[in-house]
């Protein structure tokens, strides 16, 4: 795979595909509330700038709702606040195009000098983006490459999307992998070959259907898993508790034995929680107790984990000398509900290792509860790129970046 280093990219109009996926909301739903992916995306940007790039900028935003460009561009979310931030990370103005690929874009593209940068709107306001069907997606593909000469790949959260601007664009013109993507395969490779031992994989998160693959794959890999949060019921559930009004995916029950069974096989441990915070219903202020694993009222719903559980956690990541967290432990956006999730964090900052943190929540988990940034060897910004590689899954971005040209 060619990095930016590889690519003569002076006078030339390069399209660079980042993730400015961010997060909108406090007072107003053009306010930037975690602007991590931004400035995750500068340096492949100022180092394509300062080389002399003319550099147009491709990303999308949000889930734009509506079945033709119309309506989307209608409804947005636009790309406006994200190229105010990216004007002040870079020190002068990013101009925005109108459109995606049409006669706007097609202007900002000629408008761009030496060393300038200029973003496109939301690429999802395309339909076809998203397609499923090649032929839709290719004829967005060959309107963006119009506009460029050359393509780099940065956008590490969407590489396994087969979008468009992701896995179309890079066949039709010559291309390279951002710095981004570089550094954070550079983190997936160690976690995945020869990582210091004991590897210990934290899960959380709402679903286990999402997260069960993955399981199964760092059977191979891990020596310890802690599951913990919303996909913890489904473990106690699978090994005959009651779990009350908790999170539950029955029709996975099936998939978790055969999970247990295998780690059983395999000689990796799987923590599981011994006690929960039990709430009347889902509130920031619900009424709650803790009670054993093995003896939840059937009333009351699981929002966290239990002291002794938050015991045993930070315990079984004491001796770790690699950690992959991904999914908080509890519903950690009520404060009255985050002590499970602050109790990870804290066990794995702690950790003197590679330590790394995958997955929107996640990152946002720790960000809230006051850990810094630097308390991580590496917070990722793509959680299911991260989860869809340590699956071994094909990537279909990362694979149409290694393919030729
Ligand atoms: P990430 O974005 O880090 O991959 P997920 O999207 O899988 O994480 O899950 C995050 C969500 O899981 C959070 O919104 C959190 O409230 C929820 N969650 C965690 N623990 C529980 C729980 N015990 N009960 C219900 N929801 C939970
Ligand atoms: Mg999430």
């Amino acid at each position: 795979m060619k990095s930016i280093t590889d690519l003569e990219v002076g006078g030339r109009v390069v399209l660079l595909r980042a993730d400015l996926n961010v997060p909108l909301g406090g007072t107003s739903t053009t306010t930037i509330t975690d602007d991590r992916r931004i400035r995750a995306s500068m340096p492949t940007l100022t180092a394509l700038t300062e080389r002399g790039g003319r550099v147009l900028i491709c990303a999308h935003l949000g889930r734009p709702k509506g079945d033709d460009y119309a309506a989307r561009a209608a409804g947005g979310p636009s790309l406006r606040p994200v190229a105010d931030r990216l004007g002040e990370l870079l020190g002068r103005p990013v101009p925005l195009a109108g459109d995606v690929a049409g006669p706007q874009a097609a202007r900002l593209a000629g408008s761009l000098g030496d060393g300038d940068a200029g973003l496109l709107e939301n690429v999802r306001f395309e339909p076809a983006e998203t397609s499923k069907d090649d032929g839709q997606r290719a004829e967005v593909a060959g309107r963006l490459a119009a506009l460029a000469e050359l393509y780099v790949g940065d956008g590490f959260g969407a590489l396994h999307r087969k979008h468009a601007s992701v896995y179309d664009v890079p066949a039709l013109l010559p291309h390279a992998a951002g710095r981004l993507v570089d550094a954070e395969l550079a983190v997936l490779r160690r976690l995945t070959e020869n990582p210091d031992r004991p590897y210990v994989v934290v899960l959380g998160g709402a679903k286990p259907s999402d997260k069960l693959a993955v399981i199964a794959s760092l059977l191979n890999k891990a020596d310890r898993l802690i599951i913990g949060g919303g996909m913890s019921y489904t473990f106690l559930a699978a090994q005959g508790n009651e779990v009350g009004r908790s999170l539950l995916e029955a029709d996975q029950i099936g998939n978790v034995r055969n999970v247990l069974a295998e780690a059983g096989r395999r000689g990796v441990e799987i923590v599981l929680p011994v006690d929960l915070v039990g709430a009347t219903g889902f509130a920031a202020d619900a009424e709650h107790a803790v009670y054993p694993a093995d003896a939840f009222p059937a009333d009351r719903e699981s929002l966290d984990m239990g002291p002794r559980t938050r015991e045993l956690f930070a315990a079984r990541l004491a001796d770790a000398k690699t950690v992959f967290w991904n999914g908080p432990v509890g519903v950690f956006e009520f404060p009255a509900f985050a002590a499970g999730t602050r109790a990870v964090a804290r066990a794995i900052s702690e950790v003197a290792g590679l330590t790394v943190v995958g997955g929107g929540d996640s990152a946002a988990a720790v960000r809230q509860l006051g850990f810094p940034d630097s308390a991580f060897a590496h917070i990722s910004t793509g959680g299911g790129a991260s989860l869809e590689y340590l699956e071994g899954r094909t990537l279909p971005g990362l694979a149409a970046l290694e393919a030729g040209r």
